[in-house]
């Protein structure tokens, strides 16, 4: 991973760099960054500019063999340690028989949350954490192991995930660190961490990338700039991954889906609640969340639509006369009712409820936001 790879945050990648080229990176650094955002890619490409033989202009080469081996994330010197679920096996080490699978996700999704990951290492309904044993076994491989670069680094996804213990076990080698080692903690949520651990750190704020940035990531991953990717980075609201997945997930789905949802709210219809429920159940965790917020963006517009002010939206001819149908269904308080329904399901579907009940609830809530009374004549 090169600094290039990453859109904009000039003068991050200007103050880790000088921070390189001058003798003074801190040996312990914490990158706060956001869900989804580019807060790992920034540490991998820092990870490997610091071991690179020939950086120049601000990154690394990219072809020597010390960046081979880091962009292939086999670098000898460069750990990994990450979030994983209790195996059922007792005594497996989750962590190596995991790591194959980290170094295809850092290849193909850097960018993915927390529910990506453990959407591609099968996790299930298991909460991934990084345990106190993980911890204790690298910090022993650290302090044995040998460098032949210039840096062993220790990249920390997810610190957040450690429980008491493993942080208490980390906090003990940071306090002492090993020469020429440096641990680059990548973190969604760095104020949950301890606070001796973050007195510990110097902090590296990667904040939510703008639409900019995002828009110049994926025209480079797909290859094109057509009006789908900016409405998918529009409605994505900074999450990477997000807009991967509505390029990636035909919209016409989603509309055909909110359509017959609405329908059937309008109507009352019971029964279909339970039929949708259960074609939503099989959507899985992270395509029902997307659908949410599709189904919230569509409701929010066509509400704007009701109130008169569509013009502040900048929506294309076709989208404009579908909203302003929908908004003389969606208006005032079914509106606002609608949009709490489903900004609650959103909340615990992402905290792993049972998608078939909530959106059965969700749906009983959204048929009684049309029962309200007209506040628009
Ligand atoms: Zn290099």
């Amino acid at each position: 991973m090169k600094f290039a790879d990453i859109p904009g945050y000039e003068s991050i990648k200007d103050k880790l760099t000088k921070a390189a080229d001058s003798g003074q990176v801190a040996h312990a650094q914490l990158f706060a960054c956001t869900e989804g955002g580019f807060g790992l890619m920034m540490a991998l490409a820092y990870a490997q500019y610091l071991n690179c033989e020939n950086p120049s202009d601000g990154d690394s080469c990219g072809t020597c063999f010390s960046c081979i081996k880091s962009s292939k994330f086999v670098h000898p010197d460069i750990h990994y340690l990450f979030p994983v679920a209790k195996s059922k096996k007792a005594d497996s080490d989750e962590l190596a028989a995991l790591t194959p699978s980290f170094r295809n996700f850092l290849n193909d999704t850097p960018f993915g949350s927390g529910s990506d990951w453990a959407d591609t290492a099968g996790f299930e309904n298991r909460t991934p954490i990084i345990n106190v044993r993980a911890v204790r076994e690298t910090i022993q491989g650290l302090q044995l192991k040998a460098f032949e670069g210039k840096f062993k680094i220790q990249l920390i996804w997810q610190p957040e995930t450690l429980r008491a213990e493993g942080a208490n076990a980390l906090l003990k080698i940071l306090e002492e660190p090993p020469a020429k080692t440096v641990f680059m903690l990548i973190s969604r949520e760095p104020d949950n961490l301890l606070p001796t651990l973050i007195s510990r750190m110097q902090r590296v704020g990667i904040p939510l990338p703008v639409y900019e940035q995002i828009i110049s990531f994926l025209t480079a991953r797909f290859g094109e700039d057509s009006e789908r990717l900016k409405n998918a980075v529009a409605l994505s609201e900074g999450s990477v991954p997000e807009a991967i997945k509505l390029m990636e997930e035909k919209e016409d789905d989603y509309h055909r889906w909110y359509l017959e949802w609405l329908r059937a709210c309008f109507r009352q219809d019971t029964s279909r609640f339970l039929q949708l429920s259960e074609e939503f159940q099989e959507m899985g965790k992270e395509l029902q969340k997307t659908f949410l917020k599709y189904c919230m963006e569509k409701t929010r517009k066509a509400f704007i639509f009701s109130s008169g002010a569509g013009e502040i939206l900048h929506v294309q001819e076709a989208e404009k006369t579908d909203l302003e149908k929908l908004g003389k269904i969606l208006h005032g308080d079914a509106a606002e009712k609608m949009l709490s329904e489903l900004d609650k399901t959103w909340y615990h579907i992402d905290r792993n409820a049972s998608a078939r009940m909530v959106f059965f609830d969700c749906s009983m809530g959204m048929a009684s936001a049309f029962k309200l009374p007209k506040t628009l004549a």
